[in-house]
């Protein structure tokens, strides 16, 4: 009689506690039903991209008000690639430093002969700026330069439309698989230091004209950067003199130089890494401390798949140049208006 009365109150309980949770789950789902999520409204923020050569085509995707990022070069037996065109006999050509469009696009490859290239290519001076001053008691040496004469010369080349190469279209030119228009030209600057941050790159933000910094990664650069400077490297910590007094570049081993190579990629992308824009963290580029260089910083380079790197020779970069060895047009404080022209046209 008593182990009936506590199975009937065990049962009695259990079917309680069986009616609570079902009523329990009723209301959560009433309450649910009642304070439903508002749906939230979809942001298209990619786009389709539809590259049409003669023999294929393929889609990428971009982000919309972004750099074009993602287009490629195409290869053709006997032909040379020409640029993305927004229409298959006309329009404009579009490069990496177009805006991404908020519809699905569709752009048209367009192809010179070998012949047509290589009589076209003039060479694509690579500009090698250092210091700048606004003040002229401040020039202290030959690196220093007029930050009024820079601001002229970025006028010049958006009055003229020059075309802005990117590292990879550089890489393809050098190969012979890219045509450039003749009016190409690339900016840089070596050091990062502050009257670059300072005076320079709010000159260029303001001009759209995208400058290489190469940057010496041990040194903090502690400035709002713009999305038109794209950040390469000068070493981590390479630029100061080793055993002979020469660069550390042509002092150290190739295991030295290549442990400072992958520092300085790291710092360079964790420096990058939150900022929109140009820059796609890679760190590729290099320009050699002192224009110092030699085999093995060749070599370690290489192995650490460098793709290209400056020395200070005097030069334009050409079809079949040294990848690793390649020349640049220095930058001369006071050589007035007319030797800048030369020096681009
Ligand atoms: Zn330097």
């Amino acid at each position: 009689m008593k182990k009936v009365t506590i199975f009937g109150a065990l049962t009695l309980a259990v079917v309680l506690i069986c009616f609570g949770v079902y009523m329990y789950a009723q209301n959560g789902a009433s309450d649910s039903a009642n304070f439903k999520e508002p749906t939230p409204q979809s942001v298209k923020t990619d786009v389709t991209i539809t590259l049409h050569t003669d023999d294929e085509t393929t889609k990428v995707q971009e982000k919309i008000g972004d750099f074009y990022r993602n287009l490629t070069i195409p290869t053709k037996d006997g032909k040379v690639f020409a640029g993305w065109y927004t229409a298959s006999n006309a329009g404009e050509r579009v490069n990496w430093l177009n805006i991404v469009p908020e519809n699905d696009t569709e752009l048209y490859a367009r192809w010179v002969t070998v012949k047509e290239n290589a009589e076209s290519a003039r060479g694509v001076p690579v500009l090698m700026y250092h210091w700048f001053y606004d003040d002229p008691k401040n020039a202290l040496d030959g690196n220093w330069y007029d930050i009024n004469e820079f601001k002229k010369q970025l006028q010049y080349l958006s009055d003229n439309d020059f075309y802005f190469p990117s590292w990879d279209e550089l890489d393809a030119y050098i190969d012979g698989k890219l045509n450039l228009p003749p009016a190409s030209v690339i900016i840089t600057d070596d050091d990062a230091m502050e009257s670059f941050i300072n005076l320079a790159v709010p000159l260029i933000e303001k001009s759209k004209i995208p400058v290489t910094s190469f940057m010496i990664s041990i040194y903090g650069h502690d400035y709002k950067n713009t999305k038109y400077i794209v950040s390469e490297s000068h070493t981590h910590d390479m630029h100061r003199p080793g055993a002979d007094g020469r660069g550390r570049m042509v002092n150290e081993s190739v295991d030295v130089i290549r442990d400072d190579l992958l520092t300085s990629r790291k710092t360079i992308q964790n420096w990058t890494k939150k900022r929109q824009g140009l820059d796609t963290g890679k760190v590729e580029v290099l320009a050699y401390p002192f224009g110092h260089y030699n085999d093995t910083a060749k070599q370690a380079l290489s192995a650490e798949k460098f793709k290209l790197a400056f020395t200070t020779e005097y030069g334009r970069v050409t079809i079949g140049a040294d990848k690793l060895q390649l020349p640049r047009i220095r930058m001369s404080d006071g050589e007035g208006f007319e030797s800048f022209k030369a020096k681009v046209d």
